[in-house]
């Protein structure tokens, strides 16, 4: 197995960054998560015109082009032989003595590993999964997609020691922002889809722009605006959108079944749509 470290292809066993990176002491850096079906990249541009803007807000030079990273991470793929999972990139300022002033002339470290897909559960899919709410403990730039992650370590670990697949963060005014690694959605009794606005308050996900697009195809009532926690509850479909879990219902919020407790026909009907949307990806 291969893991990519600045400019090389290394043995994963010894693929190694040094202490004094600015990742490892500040969390001063960025990733992608980019999913690989049947071989090819899935929304490759939209994953690298989200990891420009996120360099570009933490003002941390871009080490390469694009054509080069794409060659990179296609090549990290082949070399481990994987076709269906998903590609980690992380970008962080440099390696400089420690201090919290950006060092003049840092040179940016890149790190890439290629990861085989987990197999989702059928039941997952079939049954939906559970969410748990807690409250957003992160900073105000969520729309940045840094390392700095231990409040979704620790909001995940509360969700799976609830038996819970995902944890919902909500805000001060006791509205859902997100989940720890997933975008949330519900479907009202009105029959709205609904999630909230692309602001700072969240990653605004890749998955979520496309599942936007097929909703809108699909002639589906779309609305895009702040939901509460007692809204969630009352929802007739919940879900959940990432590069690594698709679509995903939610059947349970906390203590509450939601709607009738199983996947209900958005949910469904834009899990199919998304899946269909990958495979396109596959065989083209
Ligand atoms: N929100 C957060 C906080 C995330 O970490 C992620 C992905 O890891 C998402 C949303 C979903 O984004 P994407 O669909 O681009 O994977």
């Amino acid at each position: 197995r291969f893991a990519y470290v600045n400019g090389r292809f290394v043995r994963y066993g010894s693929a190694t960054v040094h202490i004094e990176d600015r990742g490892y002491q500040f969390a001063d850096g960025v990733y992608e998560v980019i999913a690989l079906a049947g071989g090819k990249f899935v929304d490759l541009d939209l994953h690298l015109q989200r990891l420009d803007r996120s360099l570009s807000e933490l003002r941390i030079e871009r080490p390469m082009s694009d054509r080069a990273l794409t060659f990179v991470l296609d090549n990290l793929a082949k070399r481990n032989g994987i076709r269906n999972g998903s590609v980690y990139l992380q970008i962080t300022r440099g390696v400089a003595p420690r201090d919290f002033v950006f060092p003049r002339d840092a040179v940016p470290q890149v790190v890439a590993v290629a990861r085989r897909a987990k197999p989702i559960a059928q039941t997952a899919i079939e049954d939906g999964v559970k969410a748990i709410t807690i409250p957003d403990i992160r900073w105000a730039r969520c729309d940045i997609k840094s390392v700095a992650l231990l409040p979704a370590a620790l909001g995940k670990q509360a969700a799976r020691e609830a038996g819970a697949y995902e944890a919902w963060q909500y805000d001060r005014d006791g509205f859902i922002t997100e989940g720890t690694s997933s975008n949330a959605w519900i479907v009202t009794p009105d029959g709205d889809l609904v999630t909230r606005p692309a602001t700072n308050a969240i990653l605004n996900g890749i998955t979520r722009l496309v599942v936007i697009e097929l909703a809108k195809a699909a002639g589906l009532r779309f609305v895009e605006r702040p939901f509460s926690i007692k809204e969630a509850h009352a929802a007739r479909e919940a879900f959940v959108t990432s590069t690594t879990s698709f679509v995903m219902p939610i059947t349970q919020i906390d203590e509450t079944p939601i709607g009738n407790g199983k996947p209900g026909s958005f949910t469904r009907e834009l899990r199919e749509k998304y899946m269909a949307h990958m495979a396109e990806i596959a065989g083209a």
